[in-house]
C-alpha cells in the first residue's frame, strides 16, 4: 500500500478549495429543472456541491441467487438524488455469520457484483482526492467504496490490503453483531472491552497508514475516543444524530437511542478534526431532516457535519424497493438531496454552510 495516498475526506477536499470558486456548469442541472421544475437556487447549490452521502447501501445476494447488475439502475437514481457521490457500502453480518471464512467470502462476492453493477451503469469508484474533483468537474456521479463492519478480517490484517486493491477506501469497524474477532464495543451492546481491542486499534492504524478513511459509527464512546486517541487524521461518524433529536415516535426513538450521539461526544469527535454524518431516520419531513442536521452544526458547526441517509440508492428492478434514497421524501418528486437542500434553504441554512455539509468541509 502507497503511504501517500492519505484518504480522508478532509484531505481530498483540501485539495478542492478552488472547486468552489469555479462555477459549475453542470448539465444535469439543466435537465433536472425541465424534468422536476427545481428552483433554480436550489439546482445551483446542487450543481456546485461536492454532494456526498457518507452512508449509502448497496447490499446484494451472498448466493448468487436472480442477479442482474444490469438491472439495478444505479446511475439514473444517483443522477435523481444530486448526489455527487456515495460512499457505497454493505455488510456481512447480516443473516449471522456461521463458520470461519464465511465473511471473507461474502465480501468477495459483494465486492465481485459492486464491480458488475458499476460496470453496467457506468460507474467508477473513486481512488484519490484527485478522482473525486475531476467527478465532480465533469458532474459524472462516483462512488466511494466503503464496507460496514471489519468482519472481513477475520483477524488477519493483510486483508486490508487486499481490500485497499479491490478500491476500499472507507472502512466502518463495528456492525450490529459483534465479529468473532472482535474489534471493540459495539454501542448497542453492553460494555465488554472497555473500548477498542487491540486488534480493533491495529486496523484503525494500518487504515490510516493505508490510506483508507476509518469510520467509527456503530462504536461505544469509549471505542471512539479509543479510536481518536490513536489517529493522527480525521475520523468519520459516518450516519448517526444528535440524541436530542427524536422524533414523535416514541418506539422508534428508544430503539434509536444508543445510536446517537451526545452533544459532548460529538464535540470531542470534531475537536478531533472528524466529521459526523445525519442519518435519516427519525425523520420524517425534509424540513425535519433540515432541523436535525442544524441542531447538529449548532454544536460542532458545519464543517464537521455530514449527510449519511443510511438508505438504498438503488435496488435491482423488481427488488424490495424499502429505503430506498429517491423514495424517502414521499411528497417530493424531486431527487433526495434537492428537496433537502431547498429544506435546508427554508429553514435558513446559507449557501455556504450547505456546500460544507454537503462535502466541502
Ligand atoms: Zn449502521
Ligand atoms: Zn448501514
Amino acid at each position: 500500500m502507497n503511504p501517500n495516498k492519505e484518504w480522508s475526506r478532509r484531505n481530498f477536499l483540501k485539495t478542492t478549495s478552488a472547486a468552489g470558486t469555479f462555477a459549475v456548469m453542470n448539465p444535469f442541472s439543466a435537465f433536472a429543472q425541465k424534468t422536476y421544475d427545481i428552483d433554480p437556487k436550489v439546482a445551483a447549490i446542487v450543481a456546485q456541491s461536492f454532494a456526498i452521502d457518507t452512508h449509502n447501501h448497496m447490499d446484494v445476494p451472498f448466493d448468487g441467487a436472480e442477479f442482474d447488475a444490469q438491472a439495478v439502475p444505479l446511475s439514473n437514481e444517483l443522477h435523481k438524488s444530486g448526489f455527487k457521490a456515495i460512499s457505497m457500502t454493505f455488510c456481512v453480518d447480516r443473516p449471522k455469520l456461521n463458520y470461519e471464512g464465511e465473511a471473507f467470502k461474502r465480501f468477495i462476492t459483494t465486492l465481485d457484483k459492486h464491480d458488475q453493477i458499476l460496470r453496467a451503469n457506468g460507474i467508477k469508484r473513486v481512488l484519490n482526492s484527485r478522482d473525486l474533483l475531476h467527478a465532480k468537474k465533469a458532474s459524472k456521479p462516483v462512488v466511494i467504496q466503503s464496507v460496514e463492519g471489519g468482519h472481513f478480517l477475520e483477524g488477519k490484517l493483510e486483508r486490508l490490503e487486499f481490500a485497499y486493491n479491490r478500491g476500499l477506501r472507507h472502512l466502518g469497524l463495528l456492525h450490529d453483531a459483534q465479529s468473532a474477532y472482535p474489534l471493540g464495543d459495539i454501542y448497542t451492546n453492553p460494555s465488554q472491552f472497555g473500548g477498542l481491542t487491540p486488534l480493533g486499534i491495529e486496523v484503525v492504524t494500518a487504515c490510516e497508514k493505508s490510506g483508507i478513511l476509518v469510520d467509527l459509527a456503530h462504536c461505544s464512546d469509549e471505542a471512539i475516543n479509543d479510536a481518536l486517541e490513536k489517529m493522527s487524521k480525521p475520523a468519520i461518524i459516518s450516519h448517526t444524530g444528535l440524541n436530542t433529536q427524536l422524533g414523535n415516535d416514541q418506539r422508534m426513538a428508544k430503539m434509536m437511542m444508543p445510536r446517537l450521539i451526545s452533544k459532548q461526544q460529538a464535540k470531542i469527535v470534531a475537536e478531533a478534526g472528524g466529521v459526523i454524518g445525519v442519518r435519516t431516520h427519525l425523520v420524517e419531513t425534509p424540513t425535519e431532516m433540515a432541523q436535525h442536521i442544524a441542531a447538529l452544526c449548532d454544536i460542532v458547526g458545519t464543517r464537521h457535519v455530514s449527510i449519511g441517509t443510511d438508505s438504498r440508492m438503488a435496488v435491482q428492478k423488481g427488488g424490495n424497493a424499502r429505503g430506498l434514497t429517491n423514495q424517502f421524501w414521499h411528497t417530493s418528486a424531486q431527487g433526495f438531496f434537492y428537496t433537502l437542500v431547498d429544506a435546508m434553504l427554508k429553514i435558513g441554512f446559507t449557501k455556504e454552510e450547505i456546500l460544507n455539509i454537503g462535502g466541502g468541509n
